[in-house]
């Protein structure tokens, strides 16, 4: 532990999760004398090569598939983008008018490029004019399934609904979905953004009706620019990034070997202690959300602890904004976070919040809490004391 993080109450773990050691430890020899180039022909170039490999058969595994299904990726946004314009750059040609569906609570990783595609700004990457249906949610920011019915039809070439929301924690019915499509539009090609996901959930059974799947190691306490998006065979993408042909010419560029390899390696140590991990996350989540509502009056616990992933608590504290919490937190050694912050610097009320019916103001109020890996019991407990605080001095 550094200077920095020694003193401080770290319950930000959905913005990134702090590096674990067996990451670190994985990937030190790759930043030292293990630096040959995965796609080379000699013996350095074999090392990194094997590495890479057993890298990949590792993260495979954590989502059931298989290790030529991987694709190594900057990260999470990079996995999306190309879920995204990869599966709508293959089926423009050649077909009709094509439409792809979306969940109105994904990150903008998803609905970015979708609402980009859906102007025509896709047409660099060989993507035509798409039309895109976001399908609303309900008071808990699970997806409706009958708009999700409405939406499919043969048009549909992509349906993207993320396993788990980055704000509020919610887990989707994928299962349900994955059914849906197949009866509705059985040609569309399923994605899950599994990002906030893959540390909690058993992907091999969750996602296992889906196409692709999303990945980023910083999420699960690996690197931070490494990623994956699985792409499950027969699928077929056109790649976004051309050049040297790496990754079975779907997404070129030098391997990040010492990312990849401790993505591998956080990935494993995140599956061995899944259950434990968990369990022990989700009790401190309790512990910390009982003891904020029991202190400070005026507090919503936006969506019910059961439907969410173990370690998110996000509450909206009436009549206080999110930005002065913030700053107070901030300054009591507190990281939290709000919603979605626009390039322009103003905070917007979130998209998921108003997507869940919340409205503007009460939007404003909202923090997400995020406990993860290294959240202790005594964190919890300052955490809350803090946020007690803070709201004190803000009701004055
Ligand atoms: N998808 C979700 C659900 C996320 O939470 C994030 C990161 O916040 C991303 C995608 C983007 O991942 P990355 O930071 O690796 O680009």
């Amino acid at each position: 532990m550094n200077g920095l993080s020694g003193g401080l109450c770290y319950l930000d773990h959905a913005a990134t999760s702090p590096l674990r050691p067996e990451a670190a430890e994985a990937m030190a020899p790759f930043g030292a004398d293990r630096y040959g180039n995965a796609s080379g022909a000699h013996a350095m170039a074999r090392d990194a090569r094997t590495a890479l490999e057993e890298a990949r058969e590792v993260v495979a595994a954590t989502v059931g598939a298989a290790p030529s299904e991987v694709v190594f990726t900057s990260g999470g946004t990079e996995a999306d983008n190309l879920a995204v314009f990869g599966t709508l750059a293959r089926c423009t040609e050649g077909h009709g008018p094509i439409s792809a569906v979306c969940s109105s609570v994904e990150h903008a990783a998803v609905l970015a490029p979708l609402r980009a595609a859906s102007r025509g700004a896709g047409a660099v990457l060989g993507v035509g004019r798409v039309r895109v249906r976001e399908v609303g949610v309900d008071a808990s920011a699970r997806v409706d399934l009958d708009a999700l019915d409405d939406a499919l039809d043969d048009t549909t070439v992509l349906v993207s609904v993320m396993a788990a929301n980055n704000e509020v924690g919610t887990l989707q019915p994928l299962d349900q979905v994955a059914a849906l499509v197949r009866r509705r539009a059985p040609a569309a090609a399923l994605h899950t953004d599994a990002v906030q996901a893959a540390p909690y959930l058993d992907l091999p059974a969750v996602a296992g009706g889906c196409d692709l799947v999303s990945l980023s190691a910083h999420k699960l306490g690996g690197p931070k620019g490494v990623g994956a998006l699985v792409v499950r065979a027969p699928l077929r993408l056109a790649p976004m990034l051309h050049g040297g042909g790496q990754e079975q010419e779907r997404r070129s560029g030098t391997h990040d070997v010492a990312g990849i390899v401790g993505f591998a390696a956080a990935a494993r140590a995140a599956a061995e202690r899944r259950d434990g991990e968990a369990a022990r996350v989700a009790g401190l989540r309790d512990r910390f959300a009982d003891l904020v509502c029991s202190a400070v009056p005026g507090v919503v616990e936006s969506v019910a602890r059961s439907a969410t992933l173990p370690g998110f608590c996000h509450l909206r504290f009436l009549g206080i904004e999110q930005e002065e919490l913030l700053v107070l937190l901030d300054r009591a050694g507190v990281c939290a976070s709000a919603g979605s912050a626009c390039a322009s610097g103003a905070v917007e009320p979130s998209h998921v919040l108003l997507a869940m019916g919340v409205g503007s103001e009460e939007a404003r109020s909202g923090i997400r809490f995020s406990l993860g890996h290294t959240t202790t019991e005594g964190e919890v407990a300052r955490a809350a004391h803090g946020v007690a605080d803070a709201a004190a001095q803000l009701r004055g």
